[in-house]
């Protein structure tokens, strides 16, 4: 992604804040039909409004060119009562009115996808959710925006939602692993009760299977965490629930992560993911992705 800072002058009484502090993104539109580059916007708001100058975080165009505003370690200026835990994202264009170009609305993804992943997010809202206004405007994509946040989450799969089908028993040791891979993807592990390469590969089948079967990645379920398995991993992170993070929990218990398996990503296995990463020297955020995902499989 390619963030454009044109090197935007503030006045000195901008408030500091700690990065570790934001919460949320607030989301709005510029409101105008007419175009405006970050420079117009930042003037109004410094010569107009008299604040310290734009008040947006990050602005971005309607031919999808994405441009730093206000930096993230300051107060944004954006939304009354909820600019200290928030990053203002504005999209140019009045969308009560206009619809918003694929350029613009494939950039606001790859943004918000980047804020998820750098940032501990947990709400993504419009303007008007916090804020008596319209803003970012009826047009505006915003429930597929707020649906970024859950979706690079593992939803449960519909075998769970049927859980009358299958009674899926207590594991808490490698033979109630290997029996679980057995039933779930047809890997025919012996039950030796041992963890050998047969159950290492029949795991990764396993893996290759959920993310074809959830996100329809297309990966041939060969058993080897090869480039495409890496390139295929998802973020899975605290709520999630399902059998990719059954599959992170079988991993975590086999390298000695004395974790629950029971398919829920809750406090106890991001606290087990966390020293995972740090045993590892990962970054340790807790969130499984790509690079937890080969330390864990391979
Ligand atoms: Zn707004």
């Amino acid at each position: 992604m390619n963030i454009i800072d044109v090197g935007l002058e503030f006045n000195s009484n901008m408030t500091l804040r700690n990065v570790n502090s934001i919460k949320r993104i607030i989301l709005h539109h510029s409101g105008v039909t007419v175009l405006q580059s970050v420079e117009t916007i930042h003037n109004y708001h410094k010569n107009t409004n008299g604040w310290a100058g734009i008040g947006y975080h990050f602005y971005i165009r309607k031919d999808g060119s994405i441009y730093k505003g206000r930096p993230l370690e300051c107060l944004g200026a954006h939304a009354s009562g909820s600019n200290s835990d928030s990053i203002g994202v504005c999209c140019e264009g009045n969308f009560e009115v206009e619809q918003m170009p694929e350029a613009q609305k494939n950039s606001l993804i790859e943004l918000i996808n980047y804020l998820i992943d750098n940032y501990s997010i947990e709400k993504i809202q419009g303007h008007k959710d916090v804020n008596s206004t319209s803003c970012p405007g009826s047009n505006f994509p915003l429930e597929e925006m707020k649906h970024l946040l859950n979706s690079k989450d593992e939803q449960p799969s519909n075998e769970e939602t049927n859980k009358n089908i299958y009674n899926d028993g207590l594991v808490n040791c490698i033979y109630d692993i290997q029996e679980w891979l057995n039933r779930h993807y047809s890997t025919g592990l012996a039950l030796d009760n041992i963890y050998g390469t047969e159950t290492k590969k029949a795991l990764i089948k396993g893996l290759q299977t959920e993310l074809n079967v959830q996100f329809n990645k297309g990966l041939s379920v060969d058993g080897i965490f090869g480039t495409n398995t890496y390139n295929a991993c998802i973020n899975v992170r605290i709520r999630a629930q399902g059998n990719i993070t059954m599959l992170i929990q079988m991993c975590l218990f086999i390298k000695g992560y004395n974790v629950s398996m029971d398919k829920k990503f809750g406090q106890d296995t991001i606290a087990k993911v966390k020293q995972f990463q740090n045993d590892n020297g990962l970054s340790v955020d807790g969130i499984v992705g790509k690079n937890t995902f080969n330390a864990l499989f391979n």
